[in-house]
């Protein structure tokens, strides 16, 4: 393991990062491989987008995907920080500027994460206004997330200088990760920020462990009064959501309404989260899926999406199994039929992370040709996708408190059986084979 000082040592809580080191920053930087993922923020009642967190990605042709806590602490103890913070403003100046004059863009803001050493840089304001100027935007569409940090207090002389001179640019100010580190009441109230992200820990245990959530309200409570916006981060179920907005926080991120995805991709994502039906209300948790519509979900489900890929065998295994007690399972394990399925759980699991299932719905036809093809009835491929609905949506339930993941799941799988039922609406070929060849035979 590489452990020179311009090189990430494996800590704790490093575990499993790749180690990278200075140059091989810089050329990332020359070789233009970092790019930025933008993850929204919307109110928890969910009515609109507030703004959208910019996060660094970085996908080497060697190293593979290398996350942003491998790469902010080397850059930050060599240097290189401000030369990536700079790129990375850059970007989101950019963005900004591609999305003025579009009404619907116009007021999201980009959430942009910068290092504390940033703000302790005197000449961090100076270079904001310059890149602000070169991309033709103000100050008002960004927001920078600061962590409190070991490094350097954002609480020197020189750090408050700066974010002064910055908010005077018309830049909101937050402070990141709050709760993990040292705040206290009195530096809150003298600190020139515009509002807190609350860590995720307290989302992640808020239905879990009964003492989170009046912390939460608390905490709530303690950012309005002090004039300033409250963020909860790391929102992934529904009951999260409900127990967030119980505290009064307004202001929501996290896996529940989308991952981190590329900035060509906000216009569809916004689509049809506008669109997506149970928008006004945060579901009972305990509500049992009915079988309604026969619509493709119109969000991601990550829950779904994580089950298919650490489980796809044993759930089609299982679906099989009940369809098959006395008939034939090879008509569903033919070459053909396994490389199609591949084709369908590979689409299944990119559509269940991007919200996107028409690839799902084009390769089920595939699917369902090679199953025909291989003799498997109408009736039979039919039996087969139901039970696979039951399966994976009960797999869901004992996995996830989420019933939004769970209703996904299930109105994924009721649309294809849908349109399996419709494609087949004008044949007779709905009894299955040996009957038919009884029929024929009579
Ligand atoms: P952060 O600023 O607290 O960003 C939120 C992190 O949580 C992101 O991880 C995001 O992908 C992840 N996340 C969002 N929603 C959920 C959720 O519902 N569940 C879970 N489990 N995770 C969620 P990411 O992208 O790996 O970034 C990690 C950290 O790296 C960021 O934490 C931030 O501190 C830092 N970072 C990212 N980009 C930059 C950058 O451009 N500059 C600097 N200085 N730091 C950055
Ligand atoms: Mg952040
Ligand atoms: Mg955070």
């Amino acid at each position: 393991m590489v452990t020179s000082p311009d090189t990430l040592a494996h800590g704790p809580g490093n575990a499993g990062l790749p180690a990278v080191s200075a140059p091989q920053i810089e050329e990332a930087l020359t070789a233009n491989r970092f790019s930025l993922a933008y993850q929204p923020i919307v109110t928890t009642s969910q009515d609109a987008l507030v703004g959208c967190e910019v996060l660094l990605r970085w996908e080497d042709p060697d190293l593979g995907a290398v996350p942003p806590h491998a790469v902010i602490p080397v850059a930050e103890r060599t240097g290189l920080i401000f030369e990536l913070g700079d790129w990375v403003l850059g970007q989101a100046c950019d963005q900004l500027r591609s999305w003025k004059g579009q009404a619907e863009w116009d007021d999201v803001t980009l959430w942009v994460n910068i290092s504390a050493l940033q703000l302790a840089d005197v000449g961090f304001p100076g270079r904001v206004a310059t890149i602000l100027r070169e991309a033709g935007v103000d100050g008002t569409g960004l927001c920078l997330e600061v962590t409190e940090s070991t490094l350097v207090d954002v609480r020197s002389q020189t750090s408050l200088a700066v974010m002064a001179e910055l908010r005077a640019m018309g830049i909101r100010i937050v402070l990141d990760d709050f709760g993990t580190g040292y705040s206290s009441l009195s530096y809150l109230r003298h600190l020139p920020i515009d509002g807190l992200k609350l860590d995720r820990s307290f989302t992640a245990e808020i239905t879990t462990d009964g003492s989170i959530r009046p912390i939460v309200r608390a905490v709530t409570d303690m950012a309005h009064a002090l004039g300033v916006s409250l963020v909860a981060e790391g929102v992934e179920t529904d009951a999260q959501l409900a127990a967030v907005a119980d505290c009064g926080t307004d202001v929501a991120q996290g896996y529940l309404f989308a991952r981190p995805m590329p900035a060509h991709e906000l216009a569809r994502w916004r689509a049809g989260w506008l669109r997506r039906p149970e928008r006004s209300a945060v579901p009972a948790d305990d509500a049992t899926p009915q079988l309604n519509i026969g619509r493709l979900p119109d969000a991601p489900a990550p829950e779904l999406a994580r089950l298919l890929e650490t489980e796809s065998e044993a759930l089609f295994a299982e679906a099989a199994r009940r369809i098959y007690t006395s008939s034939i399972p090879e008509r569903f394990a033919t070459p053909d039929f396994e490389r199609a399925r591949e084709r369908w759980v590979r689409a299944l699991l990119r559509d269940s992370r991007s919200g996107d299932y028409d690839a799902t719905a084009r390769v089920t036809d595939t699917l369902f040709r090679q199953a025909s093809a291989a003799g498997a009835t109408p009736l039979e491929q039919h039996l087969f996708v139901t039970s696979l609905r039951l399966v994976v949506t009960r797999a869901l339930r004992r996995g996830t408190d989420t019933r939004r993941e769970v209703m996904a799941a299930w109105n994924l799988f009721t649309a294809l059986e849908h349109r399996l039922l419709s494609s087949l609406r004008s044949t007779d070929r709905w009894i299955p084979g040996d009957l038919r060849r009884e029929e024929d035979a009579a």
